[in-house]
């Protein structure tokens, strides 16, 4: 019965690195090889147009009709020339990952000539239109009207995987509204762009353009692809859905610092071969905490760009992954008892004119720039740590937070000792000082201290979920298989809107006949006080954290289906159609996607879990109880009474045992089926997500404590499923 499961670890354990034969040339001389960028584009775009694409990508100027005829042109010679014979629109729907349907160039031509020829025009390249019905929309696409638009995003480059040309784009309805995450990321960019740009021109007037930086790292599991396909639960949910601790796991803190087992560095070679080709400037790789669990990272570039990075990366993996006879975890929390997954989310804004404005500086007018920026950050978490928290939330990544190794799930700041002590010398300096706020002065404040002790002495607070790091924010509770673009899209836009609301209050003040160096340190100091109950400096794994941050109002809900609920109060609607990032009607629909991604989820975890326990662990359980019942019976043949029942008395409390756990099991699992009947009768996808979060999901634990607890006593022969020790010591 249990064949697969030993085959599949005598498979695994027999397995070679496979070879990788990488190109023979330097990174810097293939890097890009696969993407249609500013290089490329120089060949095979006349100057006129070149210079009209770069500044729709550097400027956002609209690119007219005649333009994409041009650049449709080129890229398709490009193409061709690279072996491409389709092209295709790729985009991010709501569902996570990206979607594309293919196309091939070739065309029909009517008349004395027929016959066909590849033809790819602007019309094809700046729109398409895909049979969207699909894809979740919540509910803005009626299925009657199931239209749906993909448009051309310039400022991504169009790449090639195998023979297709793919196109980054945005997925809008027939009616405008956003179906994908692109669409309103794009616009949070620009409205952080613009925000920080009126904000920039009080210090420095000649800036232009404020880019938004993003620099992710992506943590992820291999599995031996045999041991995987032997463990239903992980082929269908990404996870384990039982299983018992492994005798080590990573107590002994060995796997973080441990050298790269070679089947996985023949892996990660690879990756990085592939994706050097793809413009993906990857810097670091290394083993991560849990056993079998590693981490890639790139150097940061701008946020759009890093998004769409990160989801070619993500299925580059998955491919890469196979040929290596791995399969490649991205769940949030694939085992428990070991670390979960995260994608840290390394942020920051800089000038055009090269200012990183998380950067402390040199001088004082540079620091009040840094305060400024940083501030204003703090108070936008603050005032929006519920959405921030929505935005990194879903089913997966609900195992990973508030778990034992990753941040709760509270937004709270860490800013360190020096910066945090700036900070409070600007909250409790006197109105006197500020009066006579001069570029000394501004020294004394020490502000223009913080470099030279910063940059080397920025202590790591591992367990805060949002966190100053020397010259950029971390925003570590985003989860490793989610697309960065929901973080993104939350931050950014309440950044932008902070920005704002600071630049109002200092243009009244100044209005009044203030100085601006006094506008600035007002504001500034009563931001800092108002955003303090933000800023821990703690153990947020603790749990007097947990009652403080209640104390201090901060968004301690933990259930996932209410903390979606962020994104459609009434600060969250404002704050959004105040900067043009989402409108009411979208955050709804959004909402709605978001509840029956969960109630399906669950659902499904629901199901398999009950199919498993009925089909492999409730049979094996009772075959070992049939032999020890046999056992038992024998004993009594062979011996008198009272020493036949003194031999297997062991033997006799397993028995009772093993029917304790099985009954426990099967109750449990027949009241699973029965909440999730119940929660299938509910319409409103909010409180289906709700009954599937407090009715269904809290049978998860109980069933499979027992099953753990089987998996223990049963005879290691007859257990069907591959263990913890098999799936996360074999690579
Ligand atoms: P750690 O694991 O110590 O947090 P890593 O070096 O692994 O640090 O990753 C840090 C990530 O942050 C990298 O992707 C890096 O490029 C990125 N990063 C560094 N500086 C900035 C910045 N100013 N803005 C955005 N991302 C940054
Ligand atoms: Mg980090």
């Amino acid at each position: 019965m249990s064949i697969l499961r030993f085959k599949a670890v005598e498979e695994a354990s027999k397995r070679e690195p496979v070879e990788v034969i990488g190109p023979k040339k330097l990174p810097s001389e293939y890097f890009g090889k696969y993407v249609f960028n500013r290089t490329q584009m120089s060949k095979y775009l006349s100057k006129e147009t070149m210079k009209t694409v770069l500044e729709a990508i550097d400027q956002g100027k609209t690119l007219h009709r005649e333009i994409a005829d041009h650049v449709a042109a080129g890229m398709k010679m490009w193409a061709m020339e690279m072996g491409a014979t389709h092209y295709t629109h790729w985009f991010q729907p709501l569902t996570e990952g990206t979607a594309e349907k293919h196309d091939s160039f070739i065309d029909y031509i009517n008349g004395p000539d027929s016959g066909i020829i590849e033809r790819f025009s602007g019309k094809l390249l700046a729109q398409q239109e895909p049979d969207a019905s699909s894809f979740p929309s919540g509910g803005i696409r009626n299925t009657f009207e199931a239209r749906g638009y993909t448009a051309w995003d310039p400022s991504s480059p169009a790449f090639i995987i195998d023979d297709t040309l793919c196109i980054p784009t945005v997925f809008i309805s027939y009616t405008g509204e956003a179906l994908d995450y692109k669409t309103p990321l794009l616009k949070a960019l620009s409205a952080v762009d613009k925000a920080s740009v009126e904000v920039c021109k009080l210090f420095y007037p000649d800036v232009r353009k404020v880019y938004s930086f993003l620099g992710w790292e992506q943590e992820y599991f291999l599995v031996d692809q045999a041991l995987y396909a032997a463990r239903p639960d992980l082929s269908l949910t990404d996870r384990t859905l039982m299983g018992h601790e492994s005798a080590k796991n990573q107590q002994l803190e060995d796997h973080y610092f441990g050298a790269i087992p070679p089947r996985v560095t023949s892996f990660m070679q690879e990756v990085e071969f592939e994706a050097y080709k793809y413009g993906i400037p990857l810097k670091t790789r290394h083993n991560e905490v849990a056993p079998n669990q590693f981490e890639i990272a790139p150097i940061y570039g701008e946020t759009n760009l890093a998004v769409d990075q990160n989801l070619l990366i993500m299925s580059l993996m998955h491919k890469i992954a196979a040929k290596h006879k791995f399969k490649l975890l991205l769940h949030e929390k694939p085992f428990a008892g070991v670390n979960g997954s995260g994608k840290h989310n390394n942020w920051s804004l800089c000038t055009d004119t090269g200012i990183g404005l998380f950067t402390p500086g040199k001088t004082a007018n540079e620091n009040l720039l840094f305060v400024t920026f940083l501030v204003n950050t703090l108070l936008a978490v603050y005032k929006h740590n519920g959405l921030l928290k929505a935005s990194i939330m879903s089913a997966n990544n609900a195992h990973r937070l508030g778990a034992n190794e990753a941040p709760p799930a509270i937004i709270s700041v860490f800013l360190g000792k020096q910066i945090s002590a700036v900070l409070d010398k600007i909250e409790f300096s006197s109105e006197d000082d500020d009066i006579t706020v001069d570029e000394l002065k501004k020294m004394q404040l020490g502000i223009a201290h913080i470099p030279e002790v910063l940059v080397d002495n920025t202590d790591r607070n591992r367990t805060s979920p949002f966190a100053f790091t020397g010259n950029r924010f971390e925003f570590r509770a985003v989860g490793s298989s989610a697309n960065c673009s929901a973080a993104m899209i939350a931050l950014n836009s309440v950044v932008a809107a902070q920005l704002i609301d600071f630049k109002k209050e200092i243009d009244i003040k100044m209005q009044k006949g203030m100085k601006k160096e006094q506008a600035i340190f007002d504001t500034l100091r009563a931001f800092i006080k108002e955003s303090k109950p933000v800023r821990f400096e703690g153990n947020g794994y603790s749990d007097e954290w947990k009652q403080e941050a209640k104390k201090r109002g901060l968004d301690c809900e933990t259930s996932t289906p209410l903390i979606y609920d962020a994104y459609i109060s009434k600060e969250s609607v404002e704050m959004f159609e105040s900067i043009g990032v989402l409108n009411e009607k979208e955050l709804h629909a959004r909402n709605e996607v978001k509840w029956e991604t969960y109630t399906k989820k669950i659902q499904i975890e629901a199901r398999v879990l009950g199919d498993l326990c009925m089909n492999h662990i409730i049979p094996v359980a009772t075959e070992y109880q049939t032999v020890l019942l046999d056992n038992l019976y024998k004993m009594r043949i062979v011996f008198d009474k009272e020493k036949a029942d003194k031999l297997s008395r062991e033997d006799a409390a397993l028995i009772e045992e093993i029917a304790d756990h099985v009954s426990a099991i099967k109750t449990n699992v027949d009241n699973m089926v029965e909440a999730r009947k119940a929660a299938n009768k509910l319409e409103d996808a909010r409180e289906k997500a709700i009954a599937y979060h407090d009715t269904v999901f809290i049978y998860f634990d109980v069933i499979r404590y027992h099953v753990d607890k089987l998996e223990l006593i049963v005879d290691n022969q007859m257990w069907t499923l591959p263990k913890y020790r098999e799936l996360l010591f074999i690579s």
